[in-house]
């Protein structure tokens, strides 16, 4: 099912396949309209995102990110939207976690090193192009070196959490990393939630966040069933957060992977987040129709 919106998706300058431009256009010719740039904590493609949404006329680009935060034993995901995205502390922050990103991608690579699956640096610093490093860029050169058979076999055999050249990164704490995004004016939505609720986390977790100043939760995300997006809804009420999704669209394949839009999101949430941002006095911030 197509959506007009998609709140979540990635470029070349984080995993993504795609530039910004030409993620855009893909998002543009599958009939979205409203699009939010949310990048591994980076904000560097904003600005060719901009410029690309702007040839299009009837496009809207919400400025955002998406950052990574921990709890024991599980990955908690935050997207920010409608960030003021030039403020000079926030990137200092965010250049100080990339940093730490790129340490810790050289500790995976000793790793496998040891494990007797080398990969060169240089690759993976070649995968990851101007973006962040990160665990798929390992993974592509793991397929490119002929260790394993796709990226999805990288992460299952070495790179996920549980994995033997799995190395932990500087995070931060979910509600820091909430209080971080409303710092610069943003609103922040959990990421795919699935795996949290799970695990039995998400509840107590929603609490604290929700009363940190959360406003959204993905709900309809890449390929979460009918049964499991009734769940998150009636979880994201009683919260009294705003049922947002999005594709999180990489490029990169895989069989949940979906296309820009290609998710069952319906507007009713998308205009209630626009209606907060403009009571914020923030919505300026995204270029667009929509955002006028
Ligand atoms: P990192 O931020 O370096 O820890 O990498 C996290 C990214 O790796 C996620 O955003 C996904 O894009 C990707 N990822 C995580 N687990 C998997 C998996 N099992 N298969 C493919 N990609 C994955
Ligand atoms: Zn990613
Ligand atoms: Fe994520
Ligand atoms: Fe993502």
């Amino acid at each position: 099912m197509g959506s007009p919106a998609d709140l979540h998706s990635h470029s070349t300058f984080s995993d993504g396949r795609l530039t910004p431009a030409d993620l855009i256009d893909l998002a543009h010719r599958n009939g979205v309209r409203i699009m939010a740039l949310t990048d591994h904590d980076i904000v560097d493609g904003l600005p060719q995102a901009f410029d690309a949404a702007g040839r299009h006329g009837d496009f809207t680009l919400i400025p955002g990110i998406e950052m990574s935060t921990d709890v024991p034993g599980n990955e908690v995901h935050l997207l920010g939207h409608f960030i003021d995205w030039q403020d000079e502390t926030f990137r200092e922050r965010l250049a100080r976690l990339q940093e730490s990103r790129l340490g810790r991608a050289r500790k995976m690579v000793e790793k496998l090193q040891e494990l007797g699956k080398p990969v060169a640096w240089e690759r993976v610093e070649a995968f990851a192009g101007e973006g962040a490093v990160g665990r798929p860029h390992i993974a592509l050169a793991l397929v490119e070196a002929g260790h394993v058979a796709s990226v999805s076999q990288a992460f299952d055999l070495y790179l996920s959490r549980t994995g033997p050249a799995y190395v932990e990164r500087d995070r931060l704490a979910p509600k820091e990393v909430v209080e971080l995004l409303l710092s610069v004016g943003g609103l922040a939505t959990l990421a795919h939630p699935r795996d949290l609720r799970e695990a039995g986390s998400l509840e107590p977790l929603l609490a604290e966040l929700a009363d940190a100043g959360l406003t959204g939760m993905e709900v309809y995300y890449q390929d979460y069933p009918p049964e499991e997006i009734e769940r998150l809804r009636t979880l994201a009420g009683r919260f009294a957060l705003l049922p947002l999704g999005g594709s999180d669209f990489h490029g990169l394949g895989g069989p949940q992977q979906r296309e820009p839009g290609n998710i069952p999101l319906t507007m009713e949430p998308v205009e209630r987040l626009l209606s907060l941002a403009r009571s914020k006095g923030v919505l300026g911030r995204a270029r667009g129709p929509a955002a006028k």
